[in-house]
């Protein structure tokens, strides 16, 4: 046996459960396609939000609280800063069902918070022109992570606590057998008891069962200018998600005292038909939808972007994540699916990995994310 558990990429989930498995004494290896911190994936662009309150389901909150810890867990084992705190601006009218779930998980927390109507929001943020009616929820727990720099401090954290690493190197396949699970990768042969399997985008080509139940995304991020720069610094400007008329994007105070950083949410639309086809070049028609955030909700943006650049993520049916095993394959374990919303997460769902690979159980609710959804229902 090479190790009690093999990792199928080091990017965010791959990272953070290679960390948590060191720290618990674990042998592991892990292989990553790429070099490790690489932004070709789901993990580019310099900048994650991390929030509290969350639209996507009360029960992500214990998990999203054990995150922020690990967070902070990790900064001090690596000496880096990785989390800073800003406070969180949810923007949009309150009868939608996403500020409707973001009020439901802050009364069932008792979450920190404040709620701004229009005319108050517009007072203490003028840097977004809010719609009469609109209002601002502020979750108190909420900022921003630097991802790239994340998966470096939890790899490099591993390594020295005895993990192996094989950088540029792609797993081609795996094979279950009674004893153990073998990975064929760069040309080698690697036999573990365990494997998880963390490839974000390229997960389907270890799951394919599950291919239909999950597609890979384009996403586009923009930098703008700001016009006055300090209105646009953290302590002025916090982290923010908005909903509009149907429309939603996201958005950094400029994070290097230069650039705002401005997202949007995907749509179906998005799909690309495989994660080695992502056009990276962004088009003027995409161009012209941030241009018209900027020109109707930023006006204190310069409107045309300094850079912009495309991700990618992998996308379940009903946009949760995918834990555990499938049926009959129980030394592989899957931690992937995030939809758009996985990187505050990451380092409970390492820990959660690194359980369920050691122990075969975790005492975190991971129900709602068991992979036996897509197999009972047949169809989503
Ligand atoms: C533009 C964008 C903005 C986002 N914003 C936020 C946000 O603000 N807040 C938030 O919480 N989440 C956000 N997310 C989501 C979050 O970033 C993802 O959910 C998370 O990064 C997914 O992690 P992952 O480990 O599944 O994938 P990745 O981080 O992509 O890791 C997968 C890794 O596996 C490697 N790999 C794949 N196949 C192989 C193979 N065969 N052999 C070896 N290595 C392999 C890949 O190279 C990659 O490094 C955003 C995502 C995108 C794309």
């Amino acid at each position: 046996m090479d190790a009690d558990v093999g990792i199928i990429g080091l990017g965010t989930m791959g990272s953070m459960a290679m960390w948590q498995l060191a720290k618990s004494g674990a042998s592991v290896i892990g292989f990553e396609q790429f070099g490790v911190g690489h932004d070709r994936s789901a993990a580019g662009g310099e900048s994650r939000i991390f929030r509290t309150a969350y639209k996507e389901g009360t029960h992500y909150v214990p998990l999203l609280k054990d995150a922020y810890k690990l967070w902070r867990n990790l900064e001090e084992e690596s000496g880096n800063p990785l989390l800073t705190l800003t406070s969180g601006l949810i923007i949009g009218h309150p009868e939608t069902a996403d500020m409707k779930n973001v009020y439901k998980s802050i009364q069932e927390y008792h979450l920190d918070h404040e709620v701004l109507n229009w005319e108050e929001a517009g007072k203490r943020y003028p840097q977004h022109r809010l719609q009469k009616g609109e209002q601002i929820i502020i979750d108190k727990l909420s900022g921003y992570l630097r991802p790239q720099l994340s998966i470096v401090s939890a790899v490099q954290r591993a390594r020295d606590l005895g993990a192996e690493i094989h950088s540029h190197t792609a797993v081609d396949h795996i094979k279950s057998e009674r004893d153990g699970v073998t990975i064929f990768a760069g040309g080698k042969t690697f036999k573990v008891r365990k494997v998880l399997v963390t490839a974000g985008p390229w997960a389907v080509n270890f799951m394919q069962e599950f291919a239909d139940f999950m597609d890979v995304r384009r996403l586009v991020n923009a930098w703008f200018l700001p016009r006055k720069a300090n209105h646009f610094c953290e302590e002025n400007f916090p982290v923010f998600t908005r909903e509009r008329e149907g429309f939603y994007y996201y958005g950094f105070p400029s994070v290097d005292g230069n650039m705002v950083k401005i997202g949007m949410f995907t749509t179906e639309k998005s799909r690309i038909s495989s994660p080695d086809s992502l056009d990276r070049a962004v088009d003027l028609k995409e161009l012209a939808a941030f241009a018209e955030i900027i020109e109707k909700d930023l006006p204190g943006l310069y409107p045309d972007p300094s850079r912009v650049n495309s991700y990618m993520e992998i996308y379940t049916a009903d946009r949760h994540p995918v834990i555990g095993t499938s049926t009959g394959q129980d030394r592989i374990i899957y931690l992937t699916g995030f939809s758009g919303h996985g990187f505050k997460l990451a380092p409970v769902m390492g820990k959660i990995g690194a359980e369920l690979a050691l122990y075969g159980k975790t005492d975190y609710h991971i129900e709602p994310f068991s992979p036996a959804r897509f197999i009972r229902e047949g169809s989503v």
